[in-house]
This record gives C-alpha cells, sequence and structure tokens, in this order.
C-alpha cells in the first residue's frame, strides 16, 4: 500500500472519520462523499403507476410511432422485418407510416446551434447532395407541407400569433426550416415509449429495456450518425453526443432517445483532459482503468470495453472505456462498437428504468493527434448541485466509488444468470492489473 501511495497521486482520499475525499485526474474537479448521506439511489424517479390508455397508443409523445409528421423530415431509419434490420434513408413524407422505425434520426427541432450559427459564422451552405435531398423532400407535395407544418409548430412555439405566421409566405416558411436538411443536432429516437409487456406508467423503455442486439444496432447507428454530422460540416470541431434519460436529468420526453451536436469548439471538459494528456500521453490509463483496477473499482469487462465506478465526478458515475487501439468510434469495427455497446447496455439495465441518467461520450476529436479512448459516462442524477456546491466548488456526491461497485455488482449477476444482458466478465473476473497492457490504446498504436 505505501509503494502505491509513492505512485499513485490521491485521487481518492479515504478520512478517518470516514468522508472520501476525491479529485477528478482529469478535470481536477473535487468531490467529497460525506459518511451517512447516502441512500439506496435505485427506483428513486419511479412515477405513479396509472393504467396506460389503448387509446392513446403510439401517441404518447411526439417521439412516437404515431407521431412520425410531428418530427422534422426524417434522415434515416432502422427497420426489423422477419428477423432482418433494414435502413432507410430520406423516408418521403407520404411513406414515413408504410413502416416502423426501430429507431430514427431526425432533426432536433429546437437546435443548440442552427444552421443560421454555421450558415452566419462560418459561410457554411448546404452539400450538394444535402441540398438535392432538401429539394427532392419538397418537390413531394406531402413533404411540402409537413416541412410546413412543423416549421409553424416551431414559429408558435418561439411565441410568434397565428396571424404572424398567416402573414407569411410558404416560401419564407420553407426558407427558415434549411436547418432540417443542414443542421448538426440530430437525435435518435427508439421505438418504444412503454415496454411491450408495460400495463401501466411505471412500464417505460430505457436502454437497460432494450435487447443487447438492439442496443448495438442503436450505438451503430449513433456513431454512424457521429461520422456524418462531421462529414457534412467541414466547420464541426466536435461532435457531442448525449443521452438524458428521465426528465430529472434534462430529458423533454420520457422516451428513449439520443442527441448528437456538431460543435465549433471542443468544450471546457474536453480541454482539461486534453492537456493533461498532453503532459502524460498514457493519462486514461494511469488516471482511468488502471487505478481503477488498482483501487478494486473495477465492475465489468469484455474483450473491447471496461466498466468502473470513476472518482471525482458531481454524481455517481458509471465509467466505460473502449479498450480498442482505435480511438476514434466511427473508425473502429461493428465488432468493436458492439463490445462497447454491451457493457454500455449492461451498465443501463442495472441502473434500471426509474433512475434519471445522463449517459456522455468522449472521443478524440477529429482536429487532435493525442490518443484518447473512446469512453462513456453513465452518470446517476441523485442530487441537485446546492448552495455549499455552488460557494466553494466541492462537490457532495452521496455514493462513494465502492459503494457504487457494490450497488451495479449484483444488479449485473443477476441480469446476466436471466440472460438479459450479453456476457461479460464481472468484478472479480475481470483481469485487471495482470493485463493492464491490454487496456492501453495509447501503447498499442
Ligand atoms: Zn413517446
Amino acid at each position: 500500500m505505501a509503494q502505491l501511495q509513492l505512485i499513485d497521486p490521491a485521487y481518492i482520499t479515504p478520512m478517518a472519520d470516514g468522508t472520501i475525499k476525491q479529485i477528478n485526474p482529469l478535470t481536477g474537479t473535487r468531490v467529497w462523499t460525506v459518511p451517512g448521506r447516502g441512500h439506496r439511489p435505485l427506483n428513486q424517479h419511479k412515477p405513479a403507476a396509472r393504467p396506460l390508455d389503448p387509446a392513446q397508443a403510439g401517441r404518447d409523445c411526439a417521439f412516437c410511432q404515431g407521431r412520425y409528421r410531428e418530427t422534422p423530415p426524417e434522415k434515416t431509419r432502422l427497420v426489423l422485418a422477419d428477423g432482418r434490420w433494414s435502413q432507410l434513408d430520406y423516408v418521403a413524407a407520404d411513406q414515413l407510416f408504410d413502416t416502423v422505425a426501430e429507431f430514427r434520426v431526425i432533426p432536433n427541432l429546437f437546435e443548440i446551434l442552427s444552421y443560421d450559427y454555421w450558415h452566419a459564422n462560418y459561410g457554411f451552405e448546404l452539400s450538394p447532395p444535402t441540398a438535392h435531398q432538401r429539394q427532392a423532400y419538397l418537390a413531394n407535395p406531402a413533404g411540402r407541407d409537413h416541412v410546413i407544418a412543423v416549421q409553424s409548430t416551431k414559429l408558435r412555439a418561439a411565441g410568434w400569433s397565428e396571424a404572424d405566421i398567416a402573414n407569411l409566405t410558404e416560401e419564407q416558411i420553407i426558407a427558415q426550416a434549411t436547418g432540417f436538411f443542414g443542421g448538426g443536432h440530430d437525435v435518435i429516437v427508439a421505438r418504444r415509449h412503454w415496454t411491450d409487456d408495460a400495463v401501466d406508467t411505471t412500464g417505460l423503455a430505457s436502454s437497460g429495456s432494450l435487447t443487447a442486439a438492439e442496443h448495438a444496432r442503436y450505438i451503430r447507428l449513433t456513431v454512424e450518425s457521429m461520422r456524418r454530422l462531421y462529414d457534412n460540416n467541414r466547420y464541426a470541431r466536435y461532435v457531442a453526443v448525449f443521452q438524458n434519460w428521465l426528465n430529472q436529468a434534462g430529458a423533454s420526453f420520457d422516451h428513449l432517445h439520443k442527441q448528437l451536436v456538431a460543435i465549433d469548439e471542443h468544450g471546457s471538459t474536453l480541454r482539461l483532459s486534453l492537456s493533461r494528456a498532453r503532459e502524460n500521453p498514457n493519462i486514461f490509463n494511469d488516471a482511468g482503468v488502471n487505478y481503477a483496477s488498482w483501487h478494486n473499482l473495477l465492475i465489468a469487462e469484455n474483450d473491447g470495453a471496461v466498466a468502473f465506478a470513476g472518482f471525482g465526478h458531481r454524481y455517481p458515475t458509471i465509467e466505460i472505456y473502449s479498450t480498442s487501439a482505435t480511438c476514434q468510434p466511427w473508425r473502429q469495427s461493428a465488432a468493436e462498437i458492439d463490445l462497447m455497446s454491451d457493457l454500455i447496455h449492461a451498465i443501463h439495465a442495472a441502473s434500471g428504468p426509474h433512475l434519471a441518467v445522463n449517459e456522455e461520450w468522449h472521443h478524440q476529436p477529429i482536429d487532435v493527434d493525442l490518443p484518447m479512448p473512446w469512453q462513456v459516462a453513465i452518470k446517476w442524477r441523485i442530487s441537485t448541485v446546492a448552495g455549499f456546491e455552488g460557494g466553494t466548488q466541492l462537490y457532495i456526491n452521496t455514493i462513494a466509488p465502492t459503494a457504487l461497485r457494490d450497488l451495479v455488482v449484483p444488479r449485473l449477476f443477476e441480469l446476466r444468470q436471466a440472460g438479459q444482458i450479453a456476457p461479460i466478465r464481472i468484478a472479480t473476473e475481470c483481469s485487471g492489473a495482470p493485463n493492464l497492457l491490454r487496456y492501453n490504446p495509447n501503447l498499442a498504436r
């Protein structure tokens, strides 16, 4: 132990009274776990049970399968028929209901960075294929009606009166809707609002409710969408990927979806991580996976990814690192992406559908030469930041990393036993220290 202290910075420091002080190795965030403030968090956001109304089936929210026309023109959808998956791109407005989308990629109606942002600041224009796609969609009368209807909804939400909207010509409305085709903020929506066997409003379908095979398609589609956003906008320096599950985690609808936003910066978290990596190119191993392994914080692994209880986070956070030597997700093989998906899925399944969760992706930006493993953080939003924390920048996280591990690990054994997650190695089954180089994408390059 003494030797460990010599070579290890004290990212985790247990105090005599039981307080556990943590420092995030990548961001420097300081977090304390104070004894006696912990509580069992699973099921914390379970809604009241109300029977589902069969008349409302497929219409519970704007992401449901009976309301395809309420969202902007679709970029792509995955369809499952007779056990075979297929992908349909740019489905025409009058064909939206011909198939059922297991997952669909649509522009966010309310973009964080709009087409106008890129156009005004960078001179960004639609690429010729995208411009052609827009033209084809609008040439179909159903497509034209759809674009006008959705853009009018957007104007109403922005406070426009019916009279103001009526004063616009159709061409003026369509001209405002260029972002539906060339925007950089996508949403990936899963089919189910409720699980197939749900009888009441507690039956929400989360990431963990998908099968591992369905989840793998979801992750592959997200990775592909990330690549497409980079390809479509030469000014994008990063594509942020995240999933907010339940409104306590910032979701507008309790309907499973991910978001991707192309941005012209790396963001402060990534900037801090990259500056540490510039000093120590092996930081993601030294201060991530290896540190977690030496401190018995590994939760699960397979041959392509490892999950551990994170330290120095404001919220209890499970971190999942790809162990591929290929850093950028869209350059990985489908098999490598699927192994990452299996662990993300398992952690969501263990968290359960009644816990508000943020899933945040981190990857090596396209304009950075430093190797950085693809990482996904799953954060349990069980507390809100309070005045003490705002004033001191010291954060109270009610669950210590070891306690988080001990909440997740037994659930993973149960789920694996029940065949509800892909085969993974759990806790002490992980190979850990003897095989650390396997976790080392930097050295493997
Ligand atoms: Zn819905």
